[in-house]
């Protein structure tokens, strides 16, 4: 086993994120159920010109190199008509740029050979479901399964690498080893499972339980095997890895040791029946997190630790990103284990995890407050020697 599973930055993420996004636009001709933005048919007068979207983007480009990954998210990045030209744009500042389009009609092979033109390296795509009666019902338009799946091949024979987020709530929780199954038959750069953040229309959603968190998180585990998997507002599957790779060198029963629930070995029994080709290797989760390494720009230009925080340390109409993202005193508190409250301030594994600040901040009000949808208790994981051989302080 290597020293940690888990992926680092050889640079000093207190000083440049690895990735930032900007909603350039909530305007989107979807009703998501789960919608962060809260998005709607028409674009808000107030977003970033392009003039202030270039500016934008050589803001990211002081940070120097290796520049950050550029993401334009939304509502729906086609809603806005200057979107390959932005693209363009942030490209020749030497941006790698990545777009997350909405399943619709206007997701059409042009538009996407359109983004490949400009220099676009990757898309990310929603697939909440196996079956276009899962995903559409939650999508909110019939027809977006289909959509979707045809964008995503097109993308492909484009060259340009695919993403694929899932929102996982009470309505595919089943149904994830058959997602993870279209998801290696279709193929992907990374299939993203997104533990659903209670923000906007989200809010309104039934929420997972600790219990059930921590059996889909070990149920993505599992998936590495057969798929590029990592996770979105779910840092604790950083703590997962890191435990099922030590009860793995041990030679330790998971299921018993993590007190794992029938939910786990239903998605684990039907991946196994699936019959998916292995992968060599698995790909280790990085560790990023709110503030740490992710930065995110409203469609008004306002700076947040993440998408699903709607707190706000500036904006890049009256201040410069990269001094917001270093000097901030959110975005320094953000980075500050020793801020942490409640299980997660006492936690051994808060180094590599930290838990999901918005989820915190969305049930509590206050973002240092522990991850309700973790269920670890610090200090109960029995091989505490290894993970102090790892770097790892027991917890308090
Ligand atoms: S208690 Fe907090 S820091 Fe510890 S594993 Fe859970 S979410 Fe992560």
């Amino acid at each position: 086993m290597q020293t940690t599973p888990i992926r680092t930055y050889r640079h000093d993420v207190s000083a440049r994120p690895f990735i930032v996004i900007w909603e350039m636009t909530q305007a989107c001709p979807l009703a998501c159920l789960h919608c962060r933005a809260g998005a709607r048919p028409a674009r808000h007068p107030g977003e970033l010109t392009a003039a202030e979207a270039r500016d934008l983007m050589a803001q990211v480009a002081e940070f120097g190199p290796p520049p950050p990954l550029f993401v334009l998210t939304g509502g729906d990045p086609f809603q806005r008509p200057d979107l390959s030209d932005l693209v363009r744009h942030g490209t020749r500042l030497g941006l790698p740029v990545a777009v997350s389009p909405s399943g619709t009609p206007t997701l059409t092979a042009g538009r996407l050979a359109e983004l490949r033109q400009a220099r676009a390296r990757a898309i990310s795509l929603s697939l909440d479901g196996s079956t276009a009666q899962i995903h559409d019902r939650f999508r909110g338009v019939p027809g977006v399964f289909g959509w979707t799946l045809d964008a995503w091949q097109a993308a492909l024979q484009l060259g340009l690498k695919v993403q694929i987020n899932t929102t996982v709530t009470g309505h595919n929780l089943t149904g994830l080893a058959d997602i993870a199954a279209l998801v290696q038959h279709l193929g992907v750069a990374s299939w993203s499972a997104f533990l659903l953040v209670p923000t906007g229309r989200g809010a309104l959603l039934p929420a997972l339980t600790a219990r059930q968190a921590e059996d889909v998180l070990n149920f993505v585990y599992d998936a590495g095997e057969f798929v590029p998997a990592r996770t979105t507002e779910a840092h604790h599957f950083r703590r997962v890895v890191l435990q099922r790779e030590i009860l793995r060198s041990r030679g330790a029963d998971h299921v018993a040791v993590l007190g794992l629930g029938e939910l786990y070995l239903r998605l684990r029994e039907r991946l196994g029946d699936l019959g998916l080709a292995r992968r060599k290797a698995r790909r280790p989760p990085a560790n990023v997190n709110a503030g740490q390494g992710f930065v995110f720009i409203s469609h008004l230009g306002t700076v947040h630790p993440s998408g699903f925080l709607p707190v706000a340390a500036g904006s890049v109409r009256t201040g410069r990103l990269a001094d917001i993202y270093r000097a901030s005193p959110l975005f320094t508190g953000m980075r500050d284990h020793g801020k942490l409250t409640g299980r997660c301030g006492a936690c051994e594994f808060a180094p590599v995890c930290g838990g999901s600040r918005s989820r915190a901040f969305a049930l509590s009000g206050d973002p240092y407050a522990e991850d309700p949808w973790c269920s670890y208790q610090p200090g109960t994981f029995p091989y505490q020697a290894d993970l102090a051989a790892m770097g790892l302080r027991p917890a308090a």
